[in-house]
């Protein structure tokens, strides 16, 4: 104990969720759980640190978050002895997943598409719609090519899915980017020809550009500096070098979402933050966010599981930014409107009266009313003081001769009509 009284704030890029707004992000919560029943995805839970080397490896050192953004730390054993461990908070789930995936063999129960919801973490520059502990929504299909899990059935089921998923949580307006990344070997040649064309012109480029460019050249289309754009128009685009079953394998996904009508259109510059990325690649983009204006990205990672040294086993998944989506969503829908108010204040009158309310507010609270309690030290005026800051529609007055008639004051605090209920009818009065 310190005699210290400053108050302590939380931590810039971190922030409470409080109410109503929290219940927008269980609307969205129950929503996708809904949603994903549908399709089959069953929840996984994955641990909030891992150790270091699986992001290195599962994300990739070259990347962003891996090379700048993650909350590290060593962590040292009990013993003097024990060696200190990197340990690392999630800056994202599929690598949590897919290490879950090969660690408990989970193909040999079946179990191939799983979802997790929950914060991670990257030391970002927080700004609106970015923040350093943020939560996301994601869901992965992975398995054995055999059982077609490399097929581009999956990732039409995919994009078709989160269509769905956003429409019915109540945001229409999405743009849906798709790309195709590749193969491991188009991608080498991509490089290569990437590599050619930055030569002559990197020097005029930001610096984080100029180490892409020699390091990990298509990071390069990730870069948003104004003054790089017209450089990075003139590059060649991923899409010229697509071999044959890459190429048939993205037209395979356009056809079919054509025919669930799901509308998309080609952004051949989508290349995404991670490195395990390969063929479909995408976004989904809403208009009212300015420059973080990604709700959702995801794609297939063919060869991850190998990376991360478990057996072939093709995957596809994604990631909602859960806080960009209830930020889309506050636009056209207040927090309020999906918050449930109390129906009732349950409202002891007199001294010895809490033990009758009691009462009263279990039987109606087990009738799945929301209900408030007050007190019996509580004069009438406080009553409906609190009944109407509590924002409840009746106040139930709980007296001595309500009790012994077993009929009770219901009054409505909008339109103040008063009646006396019986006991047993109060429920369905209420709710009506
Ligand atoms: P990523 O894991 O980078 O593919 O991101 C997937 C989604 O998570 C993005 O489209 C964003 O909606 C969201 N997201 C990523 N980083 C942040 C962040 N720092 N703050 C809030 N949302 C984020």
């Amino acid at each position: 104990m310190t005699n210290d009284r400053r108050m302590i704030k939380a931590i810039r890029g971190t922030r409470d969720l409080l109410p109503p707004d929290t219940a927008l992000w269980n609307l969205i919560e129950t929503t996708a759980r809904d949603v994903f029943r549908a399709y089959n995805l069953q929840e996984i839970r994955t641990p909030i640190f891992e150790a270091t080397e699986l992001f290195a490896r599962g994300v990739g050192e070259e990347t962003d978050i891996v090379s700048k953004e993650m909350f590290t730390w060593e962590d040292r054993g009990r013993a003097a002895s024990d060696k200190a461990q990197s340990l690392t908070l999630r800056p994202e789930a599929t690598a949590g997943i897919v290490r879950a995936y090969i660690e408990h063999k989970l193909w040999d129960r079946g179990l191939n598409k799983l979802f997790c919801v929950g914060p991670m973490f990257r030391r970002e520059r927080p700004q609106k719609g970015r923040y350093r502990q943020f939560y996301q929504i994601d869901a992965e299909v992975i398995g054995p090519a055999s059982a077609g899990s490399d097929s581009p059935a999956r990732d039409a089921e995919i994009l078709e899915m989160l269509a769905t998923l956003l429409d019915r949580v109540g945001l229409t307006e999405w743009n849906l980017e798709l790309n195709s990344v590749g193969c491991p070997n188009d991608r080498a040649r991509f490089n290569e020809a990437l590599r050619k064309a930055l030569g002559p012109v990197k020097d005029k480029m930001c610096v984080d550009c100029q180490r892409r460019a020699v390091t990990n050249p298509l990071r390069v289309f990730d870069c948003k500096v104004p003054e790089d754009q017209p450089i990075i128009d003139k590059l060649p685009r991923i899409g010229q070098f697509l071999d044959e079953p890459c190429r048939q394998h993205f037209e395979a996904v356009q056809d079919i979402l054509k025919g669930v009508g799901i509308p998309f259109h080609i952004n051949d510059r989508l290349v995404r933050g991670f490195d395990y990325y390969t063929r479909t690649a995408f976004e989904f983009t809403h208009g009212g966010l300015g420059a973080q204006n990604a709700i959702l990205g995801g794609g297939r990672y063919d060869g991850l599981s190998e990376a991360l040294g478990g057996p072939p086993a093709p995957g596809i998944g994604f990631a909602i930014g859960e806080d960009r989506l209830v930020l889309s969503l506050q636009e056209k829908q207040s927090a309020e409107s999906v918050t449930r108010r109390p129906a009732a204040y349950v409202a002891p009158l007199g001294a010895g009266m809490n033990r009758e309310a009691a009462r009263l507010a279990r039987e109606l609270r087990r009738q799945d009313l929301v209900i408030e309690l007050g007190d019996e030290s509580f004069r009438l005026k406080k009553l409906f003081e609190t009944a109407t800051k509590a924002g409840a529609k009746y106040i139930l007055i709980v007296g001595e001769n309500e009790a012994k008639a077993d009929s009770f004051a219901l009054k409505n605090l909008a339109t103040g009509e008063q009646i006396s209920v019986p006991r047993a009818e109060l429920a369905n009065k209420i709710r009506a």
